[in-house]
C-alpha cells in the first residue's frame, strides 16, 4: 500500500472540479499546463497543437488562440482525428484568464443586455472556461457567434458527441437541467472530466453537479465499481479538512493505477484502474 496526503490545495485541482455560480475558482489556483489549439491547422484537415506553453506566456502570444489544459487537448485531438473532424468543427473559445471573462462578460451586458448574458455567459470567476477544461465548438460555417456557437444534434456534430465520450468529454449543459446547472442549454460547450467519468455521467443521464454529490456516498472500503473492457474502476470521495493545516490520508494499493481529482468543494476522488484480463 502506498500512502498519499491530501490538503486544502488539492481540492481545487483536477479533471473533475466543479464550478458554476456557487463554486468559484480559487484565486490562488494555479493552471495546469495548456496546449494551444491552432485553428489555422483545422483548414487543412489536420488538428494540431504548437506545443506545451505555461499560463505564464505572454498575452500577446496568445492573441487569436484557443487553448486547453494539455491532456484535455490531446483527447480532443484524438476525437477530432478519428473522426477527421478538422475541417467541419472549429474550436470557438477554450482557456479563458479571469480577465478575459470579465471582458467577455461586460461586453456582452452592454451588447446583449442581463437576460442574455445571464443565461449564456458564466458570472467572472465561476466560468468553467477557467478551468482550461472546456472547450466551445462550431460546426465550421461562414458565420460564427462566440458566444452560442451552432452545433447541431446531426451530421459530424453528433458523431462527436457520441464518440467524444469514450475520450473523456460531457456536453455540460444539457437541455431540461437548467435548474441544476445554473446554465442555458448550451449544445457547444463540452468539458472534458477524463474517463470512466465521462461515460459513468452519460449511463446515468446525470448533470456534474449531481454526480459529484453522488460520488460522496463511495468510500475506500465501498467504493463505485465500473468496468469496460479490460479495465475495471473503483471510484471514491476523500473528505478534505478545511483546515490548512490538516491532511486527508488514503491508502493505495501497490500496481494500480490511480487518478485523483480536486471536487472544488469538500474533498478529493480517487480512481483506481485495474487490468482484469
Ligand atoms: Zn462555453
Amino acid at each position: 500500500m502506498k500512502t498519499f496526503q491530501f490538503g486544502e490545495s488539492d481540492v481545487s485541482r483536477g479533471n473533475l472540479i466543479l464550478v458554476n455560480p456557487s463554486h468559484p475558482l480559487p484565486d490562488k489556483r494555479k493552471m495546469d499546463r495548456l496546449t494551444f489549439l491552432e485553428s489555422s491547422f483545422f483548414c487543412n484537415g489536420l488538428f494540431v497543437s504548437d506545443g506545451e506553453k505555461i499560463c505564464a506566456t505572454a498575452e500577446s502570444d496568445r492573441a487569436g488562440s484557443v487553448a486547453m489544459e494539455s491532456q484535455a487537448a490531446e483527447m480532443l485531438l484524438k476525437v477530432m482525428m478519428q473522426l477527421n473532424a478538422g475541417d467541419k468543427i472549429l474550436p470557438v473559445s477554450g482557456y479563458r484568464t479571469l480577465q478575459e471573462q470579465q471582458t467577455i462578460y461586460a461586453d456582452s451586458l452592454r451588447e446583449n443586455g442581463a437576460e442574455y448574458t445571464g443565461k449564456y455567459v458564466a458570472v467572472p470567476g465561476c466560468s468553467e472556461h477557467q478551468t482550461g477544461l472546456a472547450i466551445d465548438l462550431a460546426e465550421n460555417r461562414e458565420e460564427i457567434d462566440f458566444i452560442c456557437p451552432d452545433f447541431p444534434d446531426a451530421g459530424i456534430c453528433r458523431q462527436f458527441r457520441q464518440l467524444s465520450t469514450a475520450y473523456g468529454f460531457i456536453e455540460r449543459y444539457p437541455a431540461g437541467r437548467e435548474q441544476i446547472t445554473q446554465i442555458a442549454c448550451e449544445p457547444w460547450h463540452f468539458r472534458y472530466v477524463g474517463y470512466p467519468h465521462s461515460e459513468i455521467i452519460k449511463e446515468m443521464n446525470d448533470t456534474l453537479e449531481e454526480y459529484i454529490q453522488y460520488l460522496k456516498c463511495f468510500c475506500p472500503d465501498h467504493p463505485l465499481g465500473y468496468q469496460c473492457g479490460r479495465y475495471a474502476y473503483e471510484i471514491f470521495h476523500v473528505p478534505v479538512p478545511q483546515d490548512p493545516g490538516q491532511k486527508a490520508v488514503a491508502e493505495i494499493p501497490d500496481q494500480v493505477s490511480c487518478q485523483v481529482s480536486g471536487n472544488n468543494e469538500d474533498g478529493v476522488v480517487i480512481t483506481l484502474q485495474r487490468n482484469v484480463l
